[in-house]
């Protein structure tokens, strides 16, 4: 390809070529007025004509600039497109950041009001549930043991794992399933602390006739507490151990599950129908003394005599009596007298190994 400029010079030295050809034009020269011809090389000599003919004459280097400007020129429209281009780029740019930026916006505030709703929802339910909640908080004790009912591999008598059975044996061993809910409940009229006692019928039978013979003897007895089910006890089990501890509510027969009052046949009293008095000290009140004298009488035995802890497993609870049966209660009674043990228990008479 010949250069642009080449063939522009090409032709810019025909012109000239071409012009010298050219016959040179007429000039007049006029002399000034009142000049003579002395003066005439003094004077100012002008052609008369206005024009040259080299001034038709197009110049090379006005050519070049007529070529630079329009090569300019395009550049300048070329630039202009581009620039066109250009902002519309950014233009398009600036409105998908403002789009990007707008999703962004509704993404984090969606994000917000999902959480705010999810917070509202849940602060609901914790002030509905707060009790629940506040029970659930409280530590709870895992049963070593899986509850069972139907212990054979102690080779334990029959009596003592039949869940009808009035010696039924509840210990830390011998746990009663969550669901278990004795038959025969009866809610006899006894002198109590609360409105209601629930008792096994016999049993609660039983503690009527006792009660009026201590009424006869001028001792009033009240029962705070017969049966509780699972859940009563736990709750009670989650209270003692949150104010005292796991050891301390174990030692004292509460844990759900191992506690003698889920079976009905468990009663506690005192002698002070506005005082639950479920201390120690009842054991040297009148009530406490009468009881520990007549209660096998009517079918009781103190459940966990005092010195006996590492054989029942659970601290000296006078106030708390079983009912094992007429038969049973008057054999454990009369083997303790044998062996002159007065706090003889229910593991020894059935040579229960823990
Ligand atoms: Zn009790």
């Amino acid at each position: 390809m010949p250069n642009k400029e080449d063939t522009f010079e090409k032709e810019l030295k025909n012109i000239k070529i071409e012009s010298k050809k050219a016959p040179f034009p007429d000039i007049d020269f006029e002399l000034e007025n009142g000049t003579d011809d002395n003066t005439i090389n003094d004077k100012i000599v002008r052609p008369n004509t206005s024009t040259s003919l080299f001034d038709n004459i197009p110049d090379s280097k006005e050519l070049m600039e007529e070529k630079k400007v329009d090569d300019v020129f395009r550049e300048l429209e070329k630039t202009a497109a581009d620039l066109k281009i250009h902002e519309a780029i950014e233009k398009e740019e600036k409105k998908q950041q403002k789009s990007k930026k707008k999703t962004t916006i509704i993404i984090i505030l969606s994000v917000l009001l999902v959480l705010s709703i999810s917070l509202l929802f849940l602060s609901m339910y914790a002030y509905k549930n707060r009790e629940e909640i506040k029970k659930a908080a409280k530590p709870t004790l895992v049963p070593t043991l899986e509850p069972s009912t139907s212990v054979t591999e102690n080779q334990l008598p029959a009596e003592l794992t039949d869940l009808n059975s009035f010696q039924l044996l509840v210990d830390f061993q011998h746990a009663l399933s969550k669901d278990y809910v004795p038959a025969n409940l009866a809610t006899p009229y006894l002198n109590s602390t609360t409105d209601v006692i629930q008792v096994n019928a016999e049993a609660g039978e039983m503690a009527k006739q006792m009660k009026a013979a201590a009424e006869s003897e001028g001792i009033s007895l009240t029962v705070t507490s017969g049966y509780m089910n699972y859940k009563e006890i736990e709750e009670r089990a989650m209270d003692i151990i949150s104010m005292n501890g796991e050891e301390y509510a174990k030692a004292n027969g509460f844990l759900a599950g191992y506690n003698e009052h889920q079976t009905g046949l468990a009663l506690d009293f005192t002698d002070d129908p506005t005082n639950i008095n479920n201390t120690a000290a009842f054991k040297d009140t009148p009530a406490g003394q009468w009881l520990f004298a007549h209660a096998h009488e009517y079918g009781f035995i103190q459940r966990y005599p005092e010195g006996k802890e590492s054989i029942t497993g659970v601290n000296f609870e006078p106030w708390h009596y079983r009912y094992v049966g007429v038969d049973v209660a008057n054999a454990i009674y009369n083997k303790g007298v044998e062996l002159n043990d007065p706090n003889y228990t229910f593991e020894e008479y059935y040579n229960i190994e823990k």
